[in-house]
């Protein structure tokens, strides 16, 4: 990859999945806010506190035929499952719909991360909008009917709030979520299972050939855990 390129990833701290088979490895060293301790009364008769959720707000583009129960069971059970095994969290998807400026975005683009960014502002303007807060846990995607352009599926920043993912494989929608996350391309591994070769989540460019693990490999799943740490 061109060194002008990586230096373009590594400011924006995105990265996308490519339908090529170059890998793109970005380092992200955006820090979130320090979580404020939080004052703890500890009683005998205390129940025990689930852990806080990851919510996953989800707009569908308007240009998506499928339901919302064909979009969930496709490309989004698969991965609930595994990232509550990894953390212990519950994750709750929720599906907007119909709803102008965010659902009728333009992002077909030959530059991913103009998009990337002007997908990352609207977001943030609907997080504040609609009091939702900043936080590891809390994401915003776009799933889209085609792709960004003829090399990249999906995008995200690393550990950031934002991404985008088609629904052209199944595989992207793990894969950016995964990366909101914190999990990297390193760590993805195409793996052997059920007699045939997979792909995990992060693998940057999936092969035609292999079909889709719907698992996280054993480092990112340390990644995500290690993200999510510090979250109650
Ligand atoms: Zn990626």
């Amino acid at each position: 990859m061109p060194a002008l390129l990586k230096l373009t990833l590594a400011l924006f701290g995105s990265v996308f999945i490519a339908f090529t088979a170059q890998a793109t490895i970005a380092i992200d060293d955006t820090s979130w806010a320090p979580v404020k301790p939080q004052i703890q009364i500890r009683s005998f008769k205390a129940l025990p506190v689930d852990k806080m959720p990851i919510f996953i707000h989800t707009f569908i583009h308007d240009d998506i035929a499928e339901s919302q129960s064909e979009i969930y069971a496709k490309h989004f059970l698969p991965m609930v499952k595994e990232i509550e095994g990894t953390t212990g969290r519950r994750v709750s998807v929720q599906f907007i719909r119909h709803q102008p400026t965010y659902t009728d975005f333009a992002y077909e683009n030959s530059d991913e991360q103009a998009t990337y960014q002007s997908w990352s502002k609207l977001a943030i303007q609907y997080r504040n909008k609609q009091n939702l807060p900043y936080q590891q846990t809390t994401k915003f995607l776009l799933l889209t009917r085609n792709s960004l352009n003829s090399r990249v599926g999906g995008i995200a920043g690393v550990g950031e709030q934002v991404g985008i993912a088609s629904l052209k494989s199944t595989i992207i929608v793990g894969h950016e979520v995964g990366h909101m996350l914190d999990a990297s391309h390193e760590n993805g591994e195409v793996l052997f299972r059920s007699a045939w070769w997979c792909d995990s989540y992060m693998v940057p460019s999936p092969n035609i050939l292999t079909s889709n693990c719907n698992i996280y490999t054993d480092a990112n799943r340390e990644r995500i855990n290690a993200f999510l740490k510090n979250v109650p």
